[in-house]
C-alpha cells in the first residue's frame, strides 16, 4: 500500500508533482465560500471524471464536501481553485487524507442537512451570454422566456428564503419543474444542473400585463396575446409615452422613454420626486457609451450596478437636472433584455416608489402604491423574498451597495457574534461572526415604521441565513435614531459607537489597516460632546480615537430646517464671519447669534450647503446633499487658486472657513462666476485638510464621510496630501451606508479574541 501524504490545509494547493506518477490516494476536500448555487458540484463532477477519479461530491450546510480517490488527486486539487466556475468564490480549501477504499465511479450525492448553515448565499447575477443566446434564438424552447437562467446566472439572494440553498428554500418552491426542466436540473453535465430557479414557459413563472390607465383604444392592443406578448405590448406602450411599472429582480422599477421630456416630467410629477436624478437602462454597451464616458468595466460586471459617469449624450432634460453626470445600467434580467430590445430606446428605470418610501416588491403593493404613477404594470408570479435596490457605483467606488453585491461577506477581525445597526440615512445593518461580516442590503432612510419593519425583517433573515446569534449589539451614539432604539431593544451587550469613528473604522477594516488619521466629512453625526459633528479629524483605529481637529463650530439656525434650507447656513456663516446679511434674513441671523433653537455643528456638509447658497445655486433642497452636489457640478476643474482657509492650533486643530467666506463674498460682489468660486472653495477645503493632516503627522489618511462622494474634493484633497498614503472606502460607500460595518469593526476591536 502506498504511503498516504499528511493532511494539508490552505489555499491554493501546490502544483501537482508531474513525475513520477502520483500514487493512488484518497482525500476529503472541504470547500467553503460562495460555492452553492453556482455550478460548483457539476464542475467537481466533470473535473473528477476527466481525471479518472472515484468518489463523490455533495452540498452541506458548510459548503461543498468531496472525496476523491485515484492518481490525479493533486491535479484535481490544483484545478479546483484555478478552474472554478465564474460565480464561485472559494474562501477556504481544507484537505484531509483518508485510506483509499477502492471505490469506482464518481457521483453527486444529495444535500446533507444538519450543522450550522455556513454556506454562502450568492448575490443575484445578471443573465449570462449562454442564456442570452437562447433567449433570442427562435428555435430554442425558452425563446423570449423572461425567466431563463442557469447555474451561472439568475436570481439568488432576492429569492432565497432559507439555507441550504435549494429549490424548496426559494420563492420558486411553488413551481414544479416539467420533465424537460427536471432532466436538465438532474444532469450533472447540463449547465442547468441544480440551477434552483430553473424554469421554462411550460412550468415556470409568467408575466402579465395590467393596463388600466392606458386609453381604451390602445389597451386592447396592449393586453392582446398570451404571456409572451405582454412584454412587447408593454414596450409598445412605453415607446408611445406611457409610464410602466415593471417587476424586476429586487423590486419594481418605473420606466419611461429617456428621450421623451413629457413622459419623464410626468413621471417626476407623479412620483413627487423633484430633482434627484433618474437612472437609465440602455440595451447594450454601445448605447451606454453613447450616453456616458465609461472608464472601467464595472457596468458589465455580474452585479450590473448603475454606474454614474460624465454624460456625453442627450436625454430629456428632466432625467438629471443640473447634473453633468448620468447614472446608466445594462439589462440584468431576461425580462429587461426583452423590454429594452422591444422598446429600442434607452429607458428611465427609477425605483418603484413614491418619493422616499421603500420600493414596492410585491404585485399587490405595487398595484396599490404605484397606481397613481404607472399607466400599466408588467407583473410576474415569481415572488421576491427580499427587496433589494439597484447598486450604484460612481466610477469604481460603491455609492450604494445592494443588488448584485449583497450578501457577499467582507472580512472582519474575529470577535463574538455581533450585530451593528448603522445610522439613519442610507441605512444598512451588519451581522458578523468568525471573521466575516455580512453587510445587508440598502434599506433606505430609517425614519418611519415601514422602513424599520423592513430593517428588522432584513436583520432576522440574515441571522437565519448565516446562523448569526449576536452577543454584541453595536449602534450609533445618537439617542433618537430608530436604529439605536432597535439595538437597545435587543438583548446582548450594547456598544455605542461615535458616528465618525465608525466611518474611520469602516475604511480601515475594509483595507485591513490598523490605524490612520481620518478626515471624516459628512452632514450630521452625534459627537461625544453631544453636539453635531461632521468635519472631523480623528486619529486612531477601531479600538479608539482622539479628536485631533475639526471644522470651526457654527450655529445651525432653526436646527433641522437648516438642512432643508441651505440659505440658513449661509446666513450663519456670514454672521459668524462678521459680514452683512440681507434684511430678509434678520430673524434667522438673530437665531444664529443667540443660539436659540440652533444647535452647534462642525458639519462640513453644512459648510458646502452654505457656499452653494451664497453662490445662488440653491436656497432650499429636496434631498440631502443636493446643494453640495450642484456646487461640485458647477466647479471649473481648471481653476487652481484657493481661498484662505487657515488651520489654527489649540486643544485641537481648527479649520477656520471665515476668511474663505469673506473672500467668496468679495469675489461674488466683483461678479466672479460660480464656476470659479466653487473651484476655489473646493481647493481651499482640500488644502486646509491636507495642511491639518500634515500638522498631525500621520503616515496614512482616511478620507471618508458622505462629503467625499464629491469626486472633485476627493481628487484635490488626495493631491494635496501627497506623499501621504490615502485610503478611501471602495467596496462600501463612504456615506452612511458604510456605518454599520464600521460599528461592527469597532465592536470587534473592543471585544475581539
Ligand atoms: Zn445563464
Ligand atoms: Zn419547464
Ligand atoms: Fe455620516
Amino acid at each position: 500500500m502506498t504511503r498516504v501524504p499528511p493532511a494539508r490545509r490552505g489555499v491554493p494547493p501546490p502544483a501537482p508533482d508531474s513525475s513520477p506518477p502520483a500514487p493512488s490516494r484518497r482525500v476529503r476536500v472541504r470547500v467553503t465560500g460562495r460555492v452553492q448555487g453556482v455550478g460548483f458540484r457539476p464542475f467537481v463532477f466533470a473535473l473528477a471524471r476527466r481525471l479518472g477519479l472515484a468518489g463523490f461530491v455533495l452540498n452541506d450546510s458548510l459548503g461543498v464536501l468531496a472525496e476523491v480517490e485515484g492518481e490525479g488527486v493533486e491535479e484535481f486539487l490544483a484545478r479546483l481553485v484555478a478552474d472554478a466556475p465564474p460565480l464561485a468564490c472559494v474562501e477556504r480549501l481544507a484537505t484531509e487524507a483518508l485510506p483509499p477504499t477502492g471505490e469506482s465511479g464518481f457521483t453527486i450525492r444529495a444535500s446533507a442537512g444538519g450543522g450550522p448553515p455556513d454556506a454562502a448565499v450568492s448575490p443575484d447575477a445578471a443573465t449570462c451570454d449562454a442564456c442570452l443566446a437562447e433567449l433570442f434564438d427562435p428555435a430554442d424552447r425558452r425563446y423570449r422566456y423572461p425567466f431563463i437562467n442557469c447555474t451561472g446566472c439568475g436570481p439568488r439572494f432576492t429569492i432565497v428564503t432559507a439555507v441550504p440553498y435549494d429549490r424548496p428554500s426559494t420563492t420558486m418552491a411553488a413551481f414544479t419543474m416539467c420533465r424537460a426542466c427536471r432532466a436538465e436540473y438532474q444532469d450533472p453535465g447540463d449547465r442547468r444542473f441544480h440551477a434552483q430557479p430553473n424554469a421554462c414557459p411550460d412550468c415556470g413563472p409568467r408575466v402579465r400585463l395590467v393596463a388600466d390607465r392606458i386609453p381604451a383604444g390602445r389597451r386592447r392592443e396592449a393586453i392582446a396575446g398570451g404571456p409572451r406578448d405582454a412584454i412587447s405590448a408593454a414596450a409598445a406602450a412605453v415607446r408611445s409615452g406611457a409610464i410602466l411599472a415593471v417587476k424586476g429582480i429586487g423590486g419594481f422599477h418605473l420606466a419611461c422613454r429617456a428621450d421623451d421630456e413629457a413622459a419623464v416630467s410626468a413621471l417626476r410629477a407623479r412620483k413627487h420626486r423633484e430633482d434627484r436624478p433618474f437612472a437609465i437602462m440602455v440595451g447594450d454597451l454601445d448605447a451606454a457609451r453613447a450616453l456616458v464616458e465609461l472608464d472601467g468595466d464595472e457596468i458589465r460586471s455580474r452585479a450590473r450596478p448603475i454606474v454614474i459617469a460624465p454624460r456625453r449624450g442627450d436625454v430629456a432634460p428632466s432625467v438629471a437636472p443640473r447634473s453633468r453626470e448620468l447614472g446608466v445600467m445594462l439589462p440584468y434580467s431576461p425580462l429587461h433584455h426583452l423590454l429594452l430590445a422591444d422598446a429600442g430606446v434607452p429607458l428611465v428605470m427609477t425605483s418603484g416608489n413614491v418619493s422616499d418610501e421603500p420600493i414596492a416588491f410585491t404585485d399587490e403593493d405595487a398595484l396599490r402604491r404605484l397606481a397613481g404613477i404607472a399607466d400599466l404594470f408588467l407583473l410576474h408570479d415569481r415572488p421576491i423574498r427580499t427587496r433589494t435596490d439597484d447598486s450604484v457605483l460612481r466610477g469604481r467606488r460603491v455609492v450604494r451597495r445592494s443588488r448584485g453585491f449583497v450578501p457577499e461577506p467582507l472580512p472582519l477581525p474575529a470577535a463574538p457574534a455581533l450585530l451593528a445597526t448603522g445610522a439613519e440615512l442610507k441605512s444598512t445593518f451588519t451581522l458578523a461572526r468568525d471573521g466575516r461580516a455580512w453587510v445587508g442590503h440598502h434599506i433606505g432612510d430609517l425614519r418611519n415604521v415601514e422602513t424599520l419593519a423592513s430593517f428588522a425583517d432584513g436583520v432576522e433573515h440574515f441571522e437565519r441565513l448565516f446562523a448569526v446569534a449576536p452577543q454584541l449589539i453595536a449602534h450609533d451614539m445618537h439617542p433618537d435614531y430608530l436604529s439605536t432604539s432597535y439595538a437597545l431593544a435587543r438583548e446582548g451587550e450594547h456598544v455605542a459607537v461615535q458616528h465618525h469613528h465608525a466611518h474611520l473604522a469602516a475604511a480601515l477594516a475594509e483595507h485591513g489597516e490598523p490605524e490612520a488619521l481620518g478626515a471624516i466629512f459628512d452632514g450630521t453625526g452625534y459627537g461625544t460632546d453631544g453636539t453635531i459633528w461632521g468635519g472631523e479629524l480623528l486619529l486612531g483605529g477601531p479600538g479608539g480615537f482622539t479628536r485631533a481637529g475639526h471644522l470651526r463650530p457654527v450655529r445651525m439656525p432653526g436646527g433641522e430646517s437648516a438642512i432643508r434650507e441651505p440659505w440658513r447656513m449661509a446666513c450663519a456663516w456670514l454672521a459668524e464671519s462678521g459680514l452683512e446679511t440681507p434684511p430678509a434674513w434678520a430673524n434667522v441671523r438673530r437665531l444664529a447669534e443667540t443660539g436659540l433653537a440652533s444647535p452647534v455643528t462642525t458639519s462640513m456638509g453644512r459648510l458646502f450647503d452654505a457656499v452653494a447658497a451664497l453662490c445662488g445655486l440653491r436656497e432650499t433642497v429636496t434631498y440631502e446633499g443636493q446643494a453640495a452636489i450642484e456646487l461640485e457640478a458647477a466647479a471649473d476643474a481648471h481653476e487652481t487658486a484657493a481661498y484662505p482657509l487657515p488651520v489654527t492650533e489649540g486643544a485641537a486643530l481648527v479649520l477656520d472657513p471665515r476668511p474663505a467666506i469673506a473672500a467668496i463674498v468679495d469675489d461674488l460682489a466683483r461678479g466672479a462666476g460660480v464656476a470659479l468660486v466653487s473651484a476655489r472653495f473646493h481647493n481651499a477645503v482640500a488644502r486646509a485638510t491636507a495642511a491639518a493632516c500634515r500638522e498631525v503627522g500621520a503616515p496614512a489618511v482616511v478620507l471618508s464621510g458622505g462629503v467625499f462622494q464629491n469626486a472633485l474634493l476627493l481628487d484635490r484633497t488626495t493631491e494635496a496630501l501627497r506623499p501621504a498614503r490615502v485610503l478611501t472606502p471602495v467596496r462600501l460607500p463612504c456615506n452612511d451606508g458604510g456605518i454599520s460595518y464600521g460599528q461592527a469593526a469597532v465592536a470587534a476591536a473592543l471585544h475581539g479574541a
